[in-house]
């Protein structure tokens, strides 16, 4: 009992959570959490994960960061996210992911979606048990996000607005990639598209950097043969840390977590930071980013682009509807926050922060439960 009001008392706020659920089934074994954060805007949307050491708490926090990624993406969808406590290298997940989602059956204001652990098959599980998720395989009306680049596509609309926003014409700015993946290698082909050079790239091996451009193409049909961007026949090598410091005008982290750090933060020779992977830069480092006058377009604006994908496949939509709504959310989202931080003192995180607790709060007011 003491335990449970400290979870509240340290965890519940005005926004939430509205439900935590202990999911457990001895035939199976199944042990899971599913936390539904706030379903003001709508049923809410959010990955199932597997992990040994899954908690309550993390789900609550994974749960509310996407309540307000859904609310800045300006999709109609809350925040929810739920864990299997289990082995994410099971080689037969099919039994438990089934009784997971028979227990959330009647549980229709969340929609699970693929996390750490899950993938699209899992996802068709789901789907042939409760008709009730998003991330589904092509054959199940899924939209491969990966293969299309979604969040790639809103990764480069976001830099549409900001590079104008400070001064930088796009034909011709020197681009680096961090995490040359799904997100990295398809957001430097969309920016390519309107004459962005891309000077520097790196994966896990190390870093390719040539300063009058490399070939896009060549480079990602190099990484995918030779599994690594050093294949790449010209340019220095460097190790997969030295791109930090590489002269750009715009840097794409996309790769992992706390990427840039108050250690390097003084490396960065960027402009502009187009945050494509998820908290790639440090709070602390994105103030000093910001206080020295590198624009920084936080991760839940700049790579939203994923979470929007999923909701059009929701409701039925397919790629080129997935592609417009993307291009669309995106730039009116990160149109926004550029307007909010015309307020100096504002960094864009918090502002980013503002837009989507507001949106949450104006719909709470309109209903009557949450
Ligand atoms: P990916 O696995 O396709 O690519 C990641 C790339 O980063 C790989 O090339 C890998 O070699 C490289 N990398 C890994 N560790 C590195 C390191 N320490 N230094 C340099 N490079 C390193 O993954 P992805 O789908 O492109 O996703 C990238 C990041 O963006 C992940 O953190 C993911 O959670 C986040 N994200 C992805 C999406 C999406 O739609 N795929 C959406 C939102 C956020």
């Amino acid at each position: 009992m003491a335990a449970r009001e400290t979870f509240f008392e340290t965890f519940a706020d005005d926004l939430g959570p509205s439900k935590i659920i202990h999911l457990y089934d001895p035939r199976t074994d199944l042990k899971a959490i599913v936390v539904v954060d706030n379903v003001a805007i709508g049923p809410a949307i959010g990955g199932l994960r597997i992990a040994p050491d899954i908690t309550t708490e993390e789900v609550f926090r994974l749960a509310r960061a996407m309540t307000l990624k859904n609310s800045a993406a300006g999709i109609p969808h809350g925040g929810a996210k739920a864990g299997i406590i289990g082995d994410p290298h099971n080689p037969d997940k099919e039994p438990l992911i089934r009784a997971f989602a028979r227990k959330i059956r009647t549980l229709t204001e969340y929609i699970p979606g693929p996390d750490m652990g899950t993938n699209e098959q899992c996802m068709a599980y789901i789907f042939d048990e409760i008709r009730r998720c998003v991330g589904l395989p092509r054959a199940l009306g899924g939209v491969p996000l990966d293969e299309i680049g979604a969040t790639a596509l809103g990764v480069s609309e976001a830099a549409w607005l900001a590079l104008p926003f400070i001064g930088i014409d796009p034909q011709g700015a020197r681009l680096a990639v961090q995490g040359f993946g799904n997100v990295g290698r398809h957001s430097a082909r969309f920016m390519a598209q309107r004459g962005v050079k891309l000077v520097a790239a790196c994966d896990s091996t190390g870093t390719v950097h040539l300063d009058r451009g490399l070939d896009i193409e060549k480079l990602i049909e190099i990484k995918a043969k030779e599994g690594t961007v050093l294949a790449y026949p010209e340019g220095d090598r460097l190790s997969p840390e030295e791109i930090i410091g590489l002269p750009c005008d715009i840097m794409v982290p996309a790769a992992r977590p706390d990427a840039i750090t108050k250690a390097n933060v003084e490396q960065v020779q960027a402009k502009l930071i187009i945050e494509g992977a998820n908290i790639p830069v440090t709070e602390e480092a994105e103030r000093i980013l910001h206080d020295r006058g590198v624009l920084c377009i936080p991760d839940f604006i700049a790579n939203a682009g994923g979470v929007i994908c999923g909701a059009v496949e929701y409701r039925g939509g397919g790629e080129n509807e997935a592609l417009a709504v993307i291009r669309e959310k995106v730039s009116q989202n990160t149109r926004q926050l550029l307007e909010r931080l015309s307020a100096p003192e504002l960094y864009p995180r918090q502002a980013a922060m503002h837009m989507a607790t507001e949106r949450v709060k104006t719909a709470m007011t309109f209903r009557k439960f949450t």
